[in-house]
């Protein structure tokens, strides 16, 4: 997490860029302005989409953490994975987050 680098290789659309920019930005301070406890630095594994919203695969860190990813994860899923303007979870059967203009079977 401590380099840009692990910034490539992730599995969605540019759209949600932003969101892991900023959840990657806050773990990381969270992390500097908390050494004295020791928490377990935090490793991007995999960042990819899942059921029409950002799934972000981890090692290390807490529970506090934990619920950065799960707001960002959340937030995905109000955020066009392709443009990264205010959207909806869609679909049936195959979803997807995306805004009135990206919006593929409505
Ligand atoms: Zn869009």
């Amino acid at each position: 997490m401590q380099e840009t680098a692990m910034c490539w290789g992730f599995e969605c659309g540019d759209g949600w860029f932003d969101i892991i920019d900023c959840l990657c930005g806050t773990i990381q301070g969270y992390i500097d302005i908390n050494k004295h406890k020791e928490i377990r630095q935090v490793t991007v594994d995999q960042v990819k989409e899942k059921y029409g919203t950002l799934r972000f695969y981890t090692t290390g860190g807490d529970n506090i953490t934990y619920g950065m990813i799960a707001f960002a994860e959340n937030m995905s899923g109000r955020i066009c994975e392709t443009c990264g303007k205010p959207g909806k979870w869609r679909g049936k059967g195959w979803f997807y987050t995306a805004c009135d203009e990206h919006a593929k079977d409505e």
